[in-house]
């Protein structure tokens, strides 16, 4: 098997990992016990609470993003929780309330649409829960929720705790856990933070730990109480996926070198931008409207007469590597994960193929 270049894997996850951070994982172990865990973990955490734009101490776990969302709900749902619904990853979040036996109020709107707050205000007013779930930039349609707008909705309500996927957001667009005052925000290590995949990330707001000590059936693995108090000594609960920890040491301190989560957010700001001239220029059209659309993952309408499967597979056989379009929308749309460590300058390499394959 021959490895392609770095740089032309725009998968909405996983995504693209830069050499250096792939070298990283060949270190030799430490003790999962040793002071050398405890200086590491204790090492990430201030570039993680610049990353999550936080005070708080940052959880880190082994586990992919959906152990994370289900760490939300048993930590974070008292009794029932309102879910927006607008695509996969959210309707996961629906399932995994009921999966956790805890009732689930959804709120759905069309593909490719987000919630807007004056609508999420007037749910929670006919509908008593103690408990919001949403996901940030939904992956499955490319759709940006304004999260600042519906967190003060939430706000509102008295003891309403927002839990929020961030998996596609977080270090790509801004999420500002602490001025939003957001309860549980959560990532994945595989999207937008450029790392293989294995592990979450998240922070709990004070008041979703409190509500956490008093809530039965947390569980052993995904029990908030026990991992943070273990995290805020800097040690794991359990033998974690240690050369991931390497992993993401490398890659914090290129996020840093890079000149932070700014100017990350504004690399991906600026290869949406690129998206959008490409589709405006080609006639392509974008599935969500403008002002909504996520700054990691462009998913677009396939034109008539083309589908996504064959679309895809041209780009594959030139070395490139976009995703097809997920759930109800696999054959009508294509994503493209310009997220994590893509240049404006692949993307637009990539671009001109795809404009020729459509043309
Ligand atoms: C990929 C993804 C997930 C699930 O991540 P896993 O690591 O596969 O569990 C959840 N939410 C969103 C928005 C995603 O993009």
């Amino acid at each position: 098997m021959t490895t392609p270049a770095f740089g032309r894997f725009f998968l909405p996850g996983p995504t693209d990992v830069h050499p250096d951070v792939l070298a990283a994982m060949q270190r030799p172990m430490i003790g999962h016990r040793s002071s050398a865990m405890e200086q590491l973990l204790g090492g990430l955490q201030p570039s993680l609470a610049r990353l999550f734009q936080t005070s708080r101490l940052v959880l880190v776990g082994t586990t992919s993003a959906t152990g994370f969302m289900e760490l939300a709900v048993r930590n974070g749902v008292r009794h029932r929780a309102l879910c927006l619904v607008n695509g996969s990853f959210s309707e996961r979040f629906a399932n995994l309330v009921r999966a956790c036996g805890k009732d689930c109020v959804r709120l759905d709107v069309p593909l490719g649409c987000v919630l807007e707050a004056d609508v999420l205000r007037d749910a929670l007013r006919r509908t008593p829960v103690d408990a919001v779930t949403l996901v940030h930039s939904e992956t499955s349609t490319g759709a940006l929720q304004d999260l600042e707008a519906l967190a003060a909705v939430v706000h509102e309500f008295d003891d309403v705790l927002l839990l929020v996927d961030a998996v596609t957001s977080l270090a790509a667009s801004p999420v500002e856990t602490d001025r939003w005052r957001l309860d549980f925000v959560l990532t994945g290590s595989q999207k937008a933070l450029a790392l293989p995949p294995g592990l979450a990330l998240g922070v709990a707001s004070e008041r979703m730990l409190a509500r956490a000590k008093t809530l039965s059936g947390r569980g052993l693995y995904f029990d908030l109480v026990s991992l943070s108090e273990a995290m805020a000594k800097h040690q794991p609960t359990n033998t974690p996926a240690i050369p991931l920890f390497y992993a993401l040491e490398t890659q914090l301190a290129r996020i840093d070198r890079e000149g932070g989560v700014t100017a990350r957010w504004r690399r991906h700001d600026a290869m949406r931008r690129r998206v959008e001239e490409w589709c405006e220029r080609r006639g392509v059209a974008y599935l969500p409207p403008e002002g909504r659309r996520s700054w990691s993952v462009s998913c677009v309408k396939v034109p008539e007469g083309k589908s996504a499967k064959q679309v895809v597979g041209a780009l594959k056989e030139a070395g490139w590597t976009i995703g097809a379009g997920y759930g109800p929308l696999k054959e009508t749309t294509i994503r493209i994960g310009h997220m994590g460590d893509h240049s404006v300058a692949a993307l637009d390499e990539l671009l001109t193929l795809l404009g020729g394959i459509l043309a």
